[in-house]
């Protein structure tokens, strides 16, 4: 008999949530759903409930909430809570083992920041988080002996790939390098002309990943990279200049570890988040996932190249506010999330995205994030910014 583990899922119906409950599904004797959270998306909620019978089901959205609670029988027996103090309350409660942060953009840098402070094994998706708040989520982390777990398949290849202390901390000592991979996205061949033309909907159409639209933008314009630069220098206590880019499109290599005598460590697979989701769930155990196995043979080759910062400026953007330090990444994500939501709704080009995000950057002075508060400031003050950019642009 295994203990099960309770675990909140926190963004339960995008894309992400869907995969972690899916795999969740596979192993109902070692895992128990204690909350279920999301913005607005009652249907699928509702059908999440009656699958799992959380304890909790928390609607961000307040007419949400209230049609939940209409539509959920009672015998179910699941609470619905409203708004976001809903989500900080299930993501710390007591008796929670794990959360997977599996909210969209800086919306989750509360409930994240809230599981670390609280201890629990934490399970990253929710990159914009870190990017905003490395500093203060990272302390967290440390201070209340958390577990930080990374889902973001590249980050959680490069998990696989270094050596991890009992605690999950990963151990860079003999490292020289990461190698992280990216697709290269669907505008891998586009030339910047094209790319200005670019619908949402083609922007959406990633050539591996089934993914939210958000990232998927982030994908086709690389701040999707960049923002995982930033990532990977903060979860594995890295140098900027010991993250590498390499394109690789066939997204089968998911990273790699590069070590001082001059072995590299990769991990492959097909490009399926459960994979990177049941490693987070089982850690240090295996799980089935859902995922087929991989077909060297039928895949046949692996491809790699350089980066190209010119057409793809946001790459260059993310290493800047790196170099900046202090809340120029929270303002680099602020700023991108805006851009990222005109662009969806048509309201600037896709090449747009890059000059909106320069152009905060250029206004917005940078300080030091030491709390909550101050990060918080910075994304409020670098939306306004962004949007005083938008309206000139339009
Ligand atoms: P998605 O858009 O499919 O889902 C987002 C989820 O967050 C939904 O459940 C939505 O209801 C919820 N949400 C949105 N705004 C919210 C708010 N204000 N308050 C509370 N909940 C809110 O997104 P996704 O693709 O699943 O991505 C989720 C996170 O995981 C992102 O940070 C993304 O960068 C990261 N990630 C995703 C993938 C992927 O394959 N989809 C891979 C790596 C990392
Ligand atoms: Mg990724």
């Amino acid at each position: 008999m295994v203990t099960k583990r309770v675990v909140s899922v926190m963004g339960s119906t995008g894309s992400i949530g869907v995969s972690t409950l899916d795999v969740i599904g596979r192993h109902r004797d070692r895992y128990d759903v204690y909350a279920l959270a999301a913005y607005a998306s009652v249907d699928t909620m509702v059908l999440q409930c009656l699958s799992f019978s959380p304890r909790f089901a928390v609607m961000v959205d307040e007419a949400a909430a209230t049609a939940l609670r209409e539509q959920l029988p009672a015998e179910l027996g699941t609470e619905v809570l409203q708004g976001e103090q809903g989500l900080m309350q299930v993501a710390s409660a007591d008796g929670v083992d794990m959360v997977m942060a599996a909210i969209v953009g800086a919306a989750g840098l509360a409930s994240t920041l809230a599981a670390a402070r609280a201890g629990k094994t934490l399970l990253l998706a929710n990159k914009e988080s870190l990017v905003m708040g490395g500093h203060l989520l990272m302390q967290a982390v440390r201070q209340s002996g958390a577990r930080l777990l990374p889902i973001d398949s590249e980050h959680n290849a490069i998990f696989q790939c270094m050596p991890v202390d009992v605690d999950a901390t990963p151990r860079h000592e003999g490292v020289s390098k990461v190698l992280l991979t990216a697709s290269g996205g669907p505008f891998r061949r586009w030339s910047t002309e094209q790319m200005a033309a670019a619908t949402p909907d083609e922007a959406c159409a990633h050539p591996n990943w089934s993914m939210g639209r958000k990232i998927s933008v982030d994908s086709a314009s690389l701040m999707n990279k960049g923002l995982e630069f930033i990532e990977a220098c903060w979860i594995f206590d890295l140098a900027p200049q010991q993250v590498e880019v390499v394109v690789h499109p066939q997204s089968i290599v998911h990273s790699m570890v590069q070590y001082l005598d001059g072995s590299v460590l990769a991990q492959l697979g097909n490009p399926d988040m459960r994979t990177a989701i049941a490693y987070g769930l089982g850690w240090p155990e295996r799980l089935t996932s859902g995922v087929a196995a991989l077909d060297l043979i039928a895949m046949s080759r692996l491809d790699f190249e350089a980066p190209d910062e010119a057409r793809f400026p946001c790459l260059r953007l993310a290493r800047e506010s790196v170099a900046a330090g202090g809340t120029a990444m929270a303002v680099c994500n602020a700023a991108n999330e805006i851009a990222v939501d005109a662009f969806l709704s048509e309201k600037i080009r896709f090449t747009d995205i890059p000059a909106v995000i320069e152009q905060t950057l250029e206004r917005v002075v940078f300080v030091e994030p030491d709390s909550v508060a101050v990060v918080e400031a910075a994304d409020a003050e670098a939306r306004a910014c962004a949007a005083g950019v938008l309206a000139n642009l339009q």
